[in-house]
């Protein structure tokens, strides 16, 4: 192969003619009803469960989107907002709308809205700093054992709430041989990383042989664990889970999936079995929402969004806040709401439904799990718990102390995380460059102090306490 083939086949959407007008999709799917929507008549057609036809037939325009939802024909700013951040909606995916209103989960996860125009300041682009933690173009690496491979640009339907909105669906292409090569070539070099998420853009949008390439390159790296695949592919358009991609990922194995469904409608039978075809395959599959105000956002409907997810053997794995991306301010709710609704699951729903809530924070700090607080107060003698229905108990500690937890590489190397000072390995995590510490190291400078506090305050500190033996 070469780099020619490899972008050419990327930027045809997977070796298929681009979206024309050849497949006059929309012109019997007329709803008559304002504010209803009727489920598009090519249900019926034959090329409905063919997964290229519905990648060919999204709605990616005012007027297409107009042709299916007439209703919607008085909301020109649709199309302003649809020039900034690109839309995209499987026919699938839009036969999911009932109503096309802000009262419709689908609707609102879909159909481009005036709001998405808000910038407030707080508002990144890219509020995780992704870009700052790639070490080679398409590679985020930011948890020592974990990267990130952003395999493509393209999604089969652009969620309006993507944290990813700076890159998904501007080009949609995907990543080239030569970037493939220095991806693998990084990998190689750094065997800490064992956990390899594939993700884009939905790089279940790629064609079978495509992905195939990006799998193979990854498994080729000796070091390489796991394998993920984060894809929305099993909700927007679950016909492309075929026996063939199935039968495909199963070579590569261990492959986990990840996938992101939002709302209990999401859930259909053609939903349901896609998940079942990859669950048979062996591949376990884990779900990361999005706490979306209007969407998601109360604890009646998450509950019935996780019962419904273990129904179809997917674990609900992770509950995002919503991440400070431009466009997204209308979909945020306080961090508070998340809290309240794992309040409600806790007691409520098996452990194996209640996903971890996280906060994925600013800077690239990573993601942070959030939980009500169950530890009320302690003593050397006893904890003193709560349970989810509010009864208060103490769990009485072992007489004898524990021995210490054995230090890791990291205090050593004066890199001490909160673990290495809560387990006494490290006696403190200072901030770098602040007036206070610059201070301090001024006056050891004047008091002729030659050892230099700063920027290796760690250091020295590790090496105070490995010599006090502490
Ligand atoms: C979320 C994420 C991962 C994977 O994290 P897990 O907690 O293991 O699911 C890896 N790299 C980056 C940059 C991420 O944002
Ligand atoms: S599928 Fe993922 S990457 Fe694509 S638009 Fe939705 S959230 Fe963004």
């Amino acid at each position: 192969m070469n780099n020619e083939n490899m972008m050419q086949e990327a930027v045809t959407a997977n070796d298929e003619p681009p979206p024309s007008n050849e497949e006059p999709a929309t012109t019997t799917q007329l709803s008559s009803t304002p504010g209803t929507a009727t489920p598009p008549q090519p249900r019926q057609s034959p090329k409905w469960n063919d997964w290229r036809w519905q990648i060919r037939n999204r709605i990616r325009t005012y007027k297409e989107l107009t042709d299916f939802f007439p209703s919607l024909r008085s909301n020109a700013g649709i199309a302003r907002v649809a020039e900034k951040y690109p839309m995209a909606i499987t026919p699938y995916y839009a036969s999911l709308i009932k109503s096309t209103d802000l009262s419709d989960p689908v609707y609102q996860m879909s159909v481009p809205q005036g709001q998405e125009l808000l910038a407030p300041d707080f508002l990144h682009a890219d509020p995780l700093e992704e870009e700052e933690d790639m070490p080679v173009p398409g590679l985020v690496h930011r948890y020592r054992d974990r990267a990130l491979l952003m395999a493509t640009t393209m999604c089969s339907m652009y969620c309006r709430h993507c944290t990813r909105k700076r890159v998904a669906g501007y080009q949609e292409s995907c990543i080239d041989v030569s970037q493939l090569n220095a991806i693998t070539d990084y990998l190689r070099a750094h065997p800490e990383v064992k956990d390899v998420v594939i993700s884009g853009g939905d790089p279940m949008t790629m064609s079978t042989s495509l992905l195939e390439r990006i799998l193979a390159a990854v498994r080729s790296v000796p070091s390489v664990d796991i394998i993920r695949i984060g894809t929305r592919v099993p909700v927007v358009m679950p016909q492309r889970i075929t026996n063939e991609l199935t039968t495909m990922l199963s070579k590569y194995h261990p492959v986990w999936i990840n996938t992101h469904f939002n709302h209990p409608n999401e859930i259909t039978p053609e939903s349901a079995a896609a998940c079942a075809k990859l669950a048979n395959a062996g591949l376990p599959i884990g779900n990361q929402s999005v706490l979306l105000r209007g969407i998601n956002d109360t604890p009646q409907v998450m509950e019935e969004l996780c019962r419904a997810l273990v129904k179809i053997r997917v674990r609900p794995y992770y509950l995002f806040q919503c991440d400070l991306v431009r466009g997204v301010e209308h979909f945020r709710t306080p961090i508070s709401r998340g809290i309240e609704i794992m309040e409600y699951l806790r007691g409520r729903l098996s452990g194996l439904a209640i996903p971890t809530y996280v906060v994925d924070t600013p800077h690239g700090g990573g993601k942070i799990p959030v939980l009500p607080n169950y530890i009320i107060s302690s003593s050397p003698s006893h904890t003193v718990l709560r349970n989810f229905e509010g009864m208060i108990m103490n769990y009485p500690e072992p007489m004898e102390p524990m021995p210490r937890t054995p230090p890791s590489t990291n205090a050593r190397s004066g890199s001490p995380g909160v673990w290495e000072v809560a387990a006494g390995h490290s006696s403190a995590i200072t901030p770098s460059g602040s007036h206070r510490q610059k201070r301090r190291a001024a006056r050891k400078v004047q008091r002729g102090d030659t050892s230099q506090q700063h920027p290796e305050f760690n250091l020295l500190l590790e090496s105070l306490m490995s010599e006090g033996g502490g």
